[in-house]
């Protein structure tokens, strides 16, 4: 990597689904874009419940945004198991049903395809790199070296250094614990909700062998019970050997109010592109990362506002994103009721409305 240039048309800080998308789009419009990343290889370790819906389920998911198939290619050695069924699951255990179609993915392995998808349009990756600031056209890392490039895309995930300084906004951030553990799972994945998650879930996600377990909560709603407590109290309903232990943490506030400032864009979960009310990131992300690789491509050929991205953005997802924070704000309310009310809650009655707030449709039918 000595002989790699320093000078850029554009540097992506993040190599994960959003700076790898942004990446791919950029090289394939013919432009020079280089993506650091502080991992390597990029995807590893495990920090992930590895569950995304289907394209058939994302078309109905978010129906304004375009091809797909084109955007997400998930090749067959990154799919763990295809399932057809989610059960919400309330305290008592007894879960409503749902059809639905999703993919558990092989993250590790789903992260490093996109990596090798954006290389093969000529993306170039530099790893084992952190960036440790960046200032106008500027990028520093760690070890003193510096980038400079046109247009710097933030894609570092929730601690991204370009939106620690220089944007203001905060957001809510949900601990999550997670591990892969061996035994029989059947075939739906679970979403839990109540006082074994406060604020938050937990979820059951059969994989082709074993299962994802998680647990994440909101800390202020947590009585000063710790997230390790809450994980450990989850897996004693369930006796296979564990394999692997994970944490991490999810921006769970939405987007955003602005992703562009100047020469630099946010993307991804440092652009808060989560949908609160299921915790779907990746493909939102790469939703996200397509449209700002694409008005990159255009401002560099002819000058195109890079706040494109942002009024695309809210084309293709502005009302989803705007329906799954409302659900969240509502469900964050409601999942703080005891467990007795939550079990009397969920009940044939509510499942359609239950429904509609995890995908992120208008909660009541009319708002
Ligand atoms: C425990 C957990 C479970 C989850 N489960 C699911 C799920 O089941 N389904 C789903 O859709 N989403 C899930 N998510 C959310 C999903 O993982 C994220 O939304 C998604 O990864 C966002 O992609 P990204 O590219 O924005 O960020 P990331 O995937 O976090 O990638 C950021 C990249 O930036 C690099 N980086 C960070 N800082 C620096 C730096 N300073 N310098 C250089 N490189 C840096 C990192 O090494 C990393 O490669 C989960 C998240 C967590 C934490």
């Amino acid at each position: 990597m000595s002989d790699l240039a320093t000078d850029w048309e554009v540097i992506v800080i993040g190599g994960g689904p959003a700076g790898a998308t942004v990446a791919r789009y950029v090289a394939e419009g013919g432009r020079k874009v280089l993506v650091i990343d502080g991992r390597d290889p990029i995807g590893s370790p495990l920090q992930c419940g590895e569950l995304v819906p289907s394209n058939d389920e994302m078309r109905r998911l978010c129906p304004d945004v375009p091809e797909i198939d084109d955007l997400l290619q998930t090749p067959d050695g990154a799919i763990s198991k295809r399932t057809s069924e989610m059960h919400i699951v309330p305290p008592s255990g007894r879960p409503l049903r749902y059809p639905f179609e999703g993919i558990m993915l092989n993250r590790v392995a789903h992260d490093e395809w996109l990596v090798e998808l954006a290389s093969s349009k000529g993306a170039q990756f530099l790893t084992n790199s952190h960036v440790e600031s960046v200032s106008g056209e500027s990028v520093i890392l760690r070890d003193g070296r510096q980038f400079t490039a046109r247009v710097i895309v933030g894609a570092a995930g929730h601690n991204d250094p370009i939106r620690r300084d220089h944007w203001d906004e905060s957001g809510l951030k949900i601990p999550i614990k997670f591990v892969l553990m061996d035994g029989d799972f059947g075939e739906a994945v679970e979403l839990h909700f109540g006082s074994m998650a406060p604020g938050g879930y937990a979820w059951v996600f059969p994989k082709g062998r074993g299962a994802n377990i998680g647990v994440g909560i909101q800390k202020k709603f947590s009585n000063g019970k710790s997230l390790n407590v809450f994980t450990e109290e989850f897996l004693t309903g369930y006796d296979g050997e564990i394999t692997f232990r994970g944490a991490g943490s999810l921006p769970m506030s939405g987007t955003i109010d602005c992703f562009v400032k100047g020469n630099h864009l946010l993307v991804g979960d440092s652009a808060g592109m989560v949908l609160p009310s299921n915790g779907a990131g990746i493909t939102i992300a790469m939703i996200g990362g397509r449209i700002a690789g694409q008005t990159i491509v255009s401002h560099l050929e002819n000058g195109t506002s890079l706040h494109e991205y942002e009024v695309e953005w809210n084309r293709q997802m502005g009302p989803v994103m705007r329906n799954s924070k409302i659900s969240f704000r509502v469900g964050s309310w409601i999942m703080r009721l005891p467990d007795w009310i939550l079990n009397m809650a969920f009940n044939p009655v509510t499942k359609p409305f239950v429904w509609r707030f995890v995908t992120c449709r208008k909660p009541f039918f009319i708002f």
